[in-house]
């Protein structure tokens, strides 16, 4: 019976990964990832030795059916991305669809995902969330914010650092600027920052401190 296991790693932190997720990389025969050179540095800090082939959203479509085949030789194959839990804002879907379609077990081990710290240290309910991953850069933007706007339960998004005052100013513009967010800045690592505040405080000091390093924003739901 062949299994692909999906393997959360640390999104900065290497503590942060799980007893679990260690033995599993120990044990698999071999471990598909997005980038073969970030996985190789987490493998070499964790001892652990095992071959590592590609997987990565440019080829995700080509090389599916080969990684269909490769899971289906092996009994244990495991799926990492660079950082955090696979097919969140990473490849993976199609492969976890793919395998479903080929009667090949799933085990997604739970671990690091950004949004998860995020959304609960926001200080905005999170019994009820929705998360966007990525807005689109240009086509179909809009559309998202006015929805997101209009959207009573916490929203999470996922942005990078050098369209964070554009971003958080498309949320004054569509949600006003008493919109309260919480922007959740490289979580886990040395400089881990929450900013907490309405959407034109939080602009003005990124305005003032321009932001480095990896951003979730998190947007309170309309009352
Ligand atoms: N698969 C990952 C997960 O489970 O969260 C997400 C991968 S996505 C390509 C990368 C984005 O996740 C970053 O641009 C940022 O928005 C968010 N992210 C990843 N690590 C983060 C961190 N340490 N602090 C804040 N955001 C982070």
């Amino acid at each position: 019976m062949s299994k692909l296991y999906l393997v959360p790693t640390p999104i900065g932190n290497l503590e942060d990964i799980t007893l679990r997720s260690i033995r599993i990389l120990q044990e698999t025969e071999m471990i598909f990832a997005e980038d073969t050179r970030v996985t190789k540095r987490l493998l070499n800090k964790l001892e652990i030795q095992k071959p590592v082939a590609p997987f990565h959203s440019h080829n995700e479509h080509k090389t599916l059916a080969r990684a269909i085949d490769t899971i289906k030789s092996n009994t244990s194959t495991v799926l990492v991305s660079d950082a955090g839990t696979p097919a969140i804002s990473d490849p993976g879907f199609l492969l976890v669809r793919e395998c479903i379609a080929n009667d090949i077990e799933i085990e997604c081990l739970p671990g690091p995902a950004a949004l998860i710290p995020a959304i609960v240290a926001s200080g905005f309910p999170c019994d009820r969330f929705v998360f966007e991953g990525f807005l689109p850069h240009k086509k179909g933007r809009q559309t998202r914010l006015k929805a997101i706007a209009e959207e009573k339960r916490t929203t999470v998004l996922y942005e990078s650092p050098h369209r964070l005052v554009k971003c958080l100013g498309q949320i004054e513009e569509f949600m006003g600027a008493d919109r309260k967010v919480c922007v959740a800045r490289e979580l886990t690592k040395i400089y881990e920052e929450y900013r907490r505040g309405t959407a034109s405080e939080v602009k003005a000091h990124y305005e003032a401190h321009p932001p480095k390093g990896e951003i979730v924003i998190v947007i309170e739901g309309v009352s």
